[in-house]
């Protein structure tokens, strides 16, 4: 490499920016219901009609009584007047009695207190409550969660298990998220076959498809699937012709290099144009982005490591904004490594890593193999730790760490 190809490399936060700028957002929505909506992104602001809860309930199974009827410092027998499950309508609480009440049941207008039945004695018809009984305790006020035309939910946010839950709280039954978006998958290389095949010398199985294909479906991303792509520059056009027919955003893996025998950064710029190249991520330099028509292009490298990496890093929250996601970025966590890097590198390095518990407390844990060439590294890890260029971190020091249950859909 030259001297000035070295200097062109771009750092992954300029490449990151330029992609975000880049990415255009689904327009198309499409009304789905909640319980399908999981990894969706909702179109629009969901907004409460009602108070959640509707109406002032107990929290506990208990006594419910006129708090004020009551000395603060005497204990009390009381008639039980009524009695008042979950899903009833209460009348009126008698002016000094109790009603047997039960968690989530409706509070009568009344009444201010519920005493747990286990601070209670009942006999023959009455209850016996302690002293101390406080004003509003153990009753849950209506709207406590949630207030009449409070936005819940805020539109670009993508649904969560909890966040079904909640829409279903306030009564909502469909949602209007954004359309999945299509995304086209190539795997470039004369040498791939396919698992369940047999393998002839200089063969190897194309793992990186099945990579790529279990990271879009964990995001919700309708997957279209190409297959194998030959190693010369027709099929490569011919593919991702088709691809960017076919697809909103397409990736490819493989041939994105400077070999002869790499054909897709030529193919991108004879059908459309070919906008940035060469990271400075390790693994993952040869990542390119381009343009067909108006369906963006991500070459990843082919090697399996270096897929895993550049798609976390950079086509993620490429697609997700693309997805009309709000939050495209990663919460991080600082620390210790349990290692030492002996030499600084020009590039960004992501490395595989896990944590390891001692005493509770967390340490990052390297794998030692992070060549770009190993997958195993990625299946073992659990998560990034993220060496910044010129830097040569040693054991102990804080070293930022990316989970993947925080990168992966
Ligand atoms: P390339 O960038 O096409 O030169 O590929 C770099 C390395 O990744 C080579 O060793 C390829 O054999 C390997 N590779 C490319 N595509 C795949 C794939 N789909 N699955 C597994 N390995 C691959
Ligand atoms: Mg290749």
């Amino acid at each position: 490499m030259s001297c000035c190809d070295r200097d062109q490399l771009r750092s992954v936060d300029a490449m990151l920016e330029e992609l975000l700028n880049k990415a255009t957002p689904v327009k198309e929505s499409i009304n789905t219901p909640i319980a399908n909506a999981l990894g969706a992104v909702l179109a629009e602001d969901v907004i409460s009609s009602i108070d959640v809860p509707p109406y002032n309930n107990s929290a506990v199974d208990g006594y419910v009584v006129i708090a004020e009827e009551h000395s603060s410092n005497v204990a009390v027998t009381l008639e039980i007047s009524q009695r008042i499950p979950a899903g009833s309508t209460p009348l009126p609480l008698q002016p000094s009695t109790a009603a047997r009440i039960f968690t989530g049941a409706t509070i009568p207008d009344n009444a201010t207190a519920v005493v747990m039945q286990e601070d209670c004695t009942e006999q023959d018809g009455k209850v016996t409550l302690p002293a101390g009984i406080k004003l509003n305790q153990n009753i849950r006020p209506q709207g406590q969660d949630i207030k009449t035309n409070q936005i819940i939910l805020k539109k670009g946010h993508r649904i969560r298990a909890q966040d079904m839950g909640l829409m279903a709280s306030i009564g909502v039954a469909n949602v209007k998220v954004y359309r999945p978006l299509k995304v086209a998958i190539l795997s470039t290389g004369d040498e791939l076959i396919e698992p369940g095949e047999t393998t002839k010398e200089g063969q190897i199985y194309n793992s990186n498809r099945y990579t790529l294909k279990g990271l879009l479906d964990g995001f919700g991303f309708e997957v279209v699937d190409f297959g194998i792509v030959e190693d010369t520059l027709n099929s490569t056009l011919n593919a991702l012709t088709k691809a960017a027919n076919a697809a909103d955003i397409i990736i490819t893996s493989g041939g994105v290099s400077v070999g002869e025998e790499d054909h897709v950064k030529a193919a991108i710029n004879q059908l459309g144009e070919l906008d940035l190249w060469k990271l400075a991520i390790k693994p993952g330099k040869p990542f390119a982005y381009g343009k067909i028509d108006n369906t963006p292009v991500m070459g990843l490298p082919g090697n399996p490591g270096a897929v895993f990496v550049t798609f976390c890093i950079l086509a993620r929250p490429f697609l997700l904004k693309s997805q009309g996601a709000e939050r495209t970025n990663t919460h991080s966590f600082k620390l210790p490594i349990g290692f030492s890097l002996r030499k600084p590198g020009k590039r960004r390095e992501y490395l595989r890593t896990r944590l390891n518990y001692e005493q509770g407390v967390a340490t990052i844990e390297n794998h030692p193999n992070q060549s770009s060439g190993v997958l195993s590294s990625a299946s073992w890890a659990d998560g990034f730790a993220v060496i910044p260029e010129h830097t040569t971190p040693q054991q102990g020091d804080l070293v930022e760490f990316w989970p993947f249950s925080e990168l992966l859909g």
